[in-house]
């Protein structure tokens, strides 16, 4: 079900706007019902087409679509053109918040919603066992002060657009074959805001916002995996000339963890015991993510054994409960052994017919060596 929009229209990623209508009407033609009677599979791929085409056809929610894989939820898109025709800092704003902006949205009165800004939050795993609060900075739009957001400067008035008097839109009215019709769009003389600015503020240009530097503090939940996109309502960039701010998306990323690797909800990790510890048993302690656990070893234990702890992996996201800690023995063998140790294990051996190296005995290829010096 989830077809890549690009992939159903046959087009490359960064396909012109005018490549993609091509490429819908060709696709268009092709799967029409009219052209296909009774293929209930190229009218599937058909409404699957017009559906891509709706998404991939507006800049804003193309740009959604590109960002977070969806065409975005109520509220994305449709918004009009927030910078209008001007240029100056709207070009700026343009660098840096990519117009999630534009887009036709006739027929919605005036709007210059702002964009929504996007931000990597990376995290440690313990964080995510109790959660945390972590702050994220993110360059963004905010309220010019000088002129209160107005955009027009101390003293003087922002004055009703008379080209739509003040209604930000304007309508139209074409007689074609099927009669009369009215279209409404947004007005493109004061960009859908219904006033404009005659005398501008000069500390934002007539923007009413300038960009700056911010940080915000995210309260990361316990469970969050990696990947996870948090959403804050609100912070995101202010619209030009006191328009809403848009929201921040905070994506988190999980480091890689030097002892624990995640299964979902549990913790995964290696256990080693010295070998005389997993021949005869013992009770060793282990540092699990949040604070030291005793694991029973039995006795005769061989590597590989796994032991699985309640309660000590990731809590669940939403709802009680915490993931296991998997642990899985690994059986270290004793290693730089002094004489007497040595001796030890060599008098085992012999009690257990296990046959090994006398002490200082020449390997293989050193006896052969020595035979030819
Ligand atoms: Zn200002
Ligand atoms: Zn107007």
């Amino acid at each position: 079900m989830a077809e890549d929009f690009y992939d159903l229209l046959g087009v490359e990623r960064n396909a012109s706007a005018d490549d993609i209508k091509k490429a819908y009407r060709k696709r268009a033609r092709e799967l029409h019902p009219d052209a296909n009677p009774d293929d209930p599979a190229a009218e599937a791929e058909f409404k699957q087409v017009a559906e891509a085409y709706e998404v991939l056809s507006d800049a804003d929610k193309r740009s959604h679509y590109d960002r977070f894989g969806s065409a975005g939820g109520p509220g994305m898109g449709g918004a009009g053109d927030p910078f209008g025709g001007g240029a100056g800092l709207g070009d700026l704003f343009d660098a840096f918040f990519n117009m999630g902006g534009q887009g036709g949205g006739g027929g919605r009165g005036p709007t210059n919603q702002g964009v929504d800004l996007e931000v990597v939050a990376e995290l440690d795993l313990e964080d995510t066992v109790a959660g945390v609060a972590r702050d994220v900075s993110v360059r963004t739009a905010v309220s010019c002060e000088p002129c209160d957001a107005t955009g027009a400067s101390a003293g003087s008035k922002s004055s009703g657009c008379e080209h739509c008097s003040g209604s930000g839109q304007v309508r139209q009215v074409r007689q074609s074959i099927l009669g009369q019709m009215v279209t409404t769009s947004v007005c493109p003389v004061c960009a859908g805001e219904g006033r404009i600015v005659t005398d501008p503020c000069t500390e934002c240009n007539g923007e009413g916002r300038k960009v700056e530097d911010r940080t915000y503090t995210v309260d990361i939940p316990p469970g969050v995996a990696h990947g996870t996109t948090l959403r804050l309502t609100g912070r995101g960039a202010v619209g030009p000339r006191g328009g809403q701010a848009g929201d921040l998306y905070v994506e988190v990323r999980i480091r890689k963890h030097p002892v624990f690797v995640r299964d979902g909800e549990h913790l995964l990790a290696e256990l080693h015991v010295a070998a005389t510890q997993a021949a005869l048993g013992a009770e060793v302690s282990f540092e699990a993510i949040d604070g030291a656990i005793d694991v029973d070893i039995p006795p005769g234990s061989q590597t590989g054994k796994v032991f699985k702890v309640r309660d000590r992996g990731i809590p669940q996201l939403r709802g009680r409960g915490r993931g296991q800690l998997v642990l899985t023995l690994i059986v270290d063998t004793p290693a730089e052994l002094d004489e007497e140790q040595a001796e030890l294990l060599r008098q085992l051996a012999e009690l257990r017919g296990e046959s090994v190296k006398e002490p200082g005995e020449a390997g293989l290829f050193k006896k052969i060596r020595s035979a030819f010096s």
